[in-house]
């Protein structure tokens, strides 16, 4: 260890220990003054959801479905979900989405056809109330030949959901939460390039998911000028080189970048070139295979964002990413893009 890291360790040790005292005496010595307590520290680290963030009228929740996507999102007046993951995952979603008090998706929205995205949607149709399911629009040779599409297609007719093939440009709406489909602009022959690309605006904060959209449709997308500059983005097909070129993250230019991956997946997603590509624009990493369930709440002016599942104390002390992230939730606050 040299002298710099020492010191710094040292200097680390003896902060969080008057930290600690300030938080456990303080009340009692300066009652007038405004100290964090102990909830608001654990909330900055993301052990808690406090109830300030959890009665927030907006909350979008990245689950962690390990190689795949699963983006629930809750509002005050209604509540989506797009994609399920691949097979084995219901059980898992619909707990979560109950869990919080949830009994009918007003949307479902499927991205594309590949399993990692809607191996679950069959079982989820028939295990909650759904209002209408928005499908990407797929040419018919296209179309896989899969038993997740087969099911999903039975589940849809067999529960009477209201099915809707997206076109870009149309909006779904939960009150003043919009949910505009700007892609795929064009007929692509790659399923990825396919995906739904979501753009959602509540108030001043925005998102962008772009399910698995590749190269090829962000640029055209960047091509077809559509306002594409949003808060938070789900960075295309977990963080693959394929997706997220330097333009498209330029004119999104998000603050936070969530990338949807399995820990050590084969893929070796997300990859290197992608994170460099986002370090570039100066947005923040989070990723579902480090951290789990991430969950982002908004007041529809600002965003606060917490971990919800618990990773092991072991793989935190050893996970670079995680000491990056500890000092992420201490010293940033999110404010709306301007
Ligand atoms: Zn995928």
């Amino acid at each position: 260890m040299n002298k710099n890291k020492k010191f710094l360790s040292v200097f680390g040790i003896v902060a969080v220990l008057i930290f600690s005292i300030i938080l456990t005496l303080g009340p009692k010595l300066m009652p007038d003054a405004d100290l964090p307590t102990w909830q608001d520290v654990f909330r900055a680290v993301g052990f808690f959801e406090s109830d300030k963030a959890t009665q927030a009228p907006l909350s979008v929740h990245f689950i962690d479905v390990g190689q795949g996507d699963s983006i629930f999102i809750m509002s005050e007046h209604g509540n989506a979900l797009v994609d399920s993951g691949d097979r084995g995952n219901a059980p898992k979603i619909l707990d979560y989405i109950k869990s919080r008090g949830v009994y009918k998706l007003d949307y479902i929205f499927v991205t594309h056809y590949h399993a990692d995205h809607m191996g679950s949607m069959a079982e989820i149709i028939e295990g909650i109330e759904v209002g209408q399911i928005v499908l990407p629009d797929v040419p018919k040779k296209m179309l896989p030949t899969t038993r997740s599409f087969e099911n999903l297609l039975l589940a849809i007719k067999k529960e009477n959901v209201k099915r809707v093939i997206a076109k870009t440009d149309d909006v779904f709406r939960l009150e003043d939460l919009f949910i505009k489909v700007v892609g795929p602009v064009e007929k692509y022959d790659n399923m990825n390039d396919l995906s739904l690309v979501l753009r959602i605006d509540y108030k001043e904060i925005s998102y962008l998911l772009t399910g698995d959209a590749e190269a090829q449709s962000e640029n055209g997308i960047l091509s077809s000028k559509a306002d594409i500059k949003v808060n938070i983005l789900k960075a295309g097909h977990h963080g693959s080189n394929t997706s997220s070129g330097a333009e498209f993250l330029k004119a999104v230019s998000p603050e936070l970048v969530i990338i949807t991956c399995g820990r050590d997946n084969s893929y070796g997603h997300p990859h290197r070139e992608v994170l460099r590509r986002i370090d570039k624009i100066g947005a923040k990493v989070l990723r579902t295979d480090y951290f789990g369930d991430i969950v982002v709440y908004s007041d529809g002016k600002s965003l606060d964002y917490i971990r919800l599942c618990k990773v092991k104390m072991k793989e935190w002390a050893q996970n670079q990413a995680t000491i990056r992230y500890l000092r992420f939730c201490f010293f940033t606050r999110f404010k709306p893009a301007t």
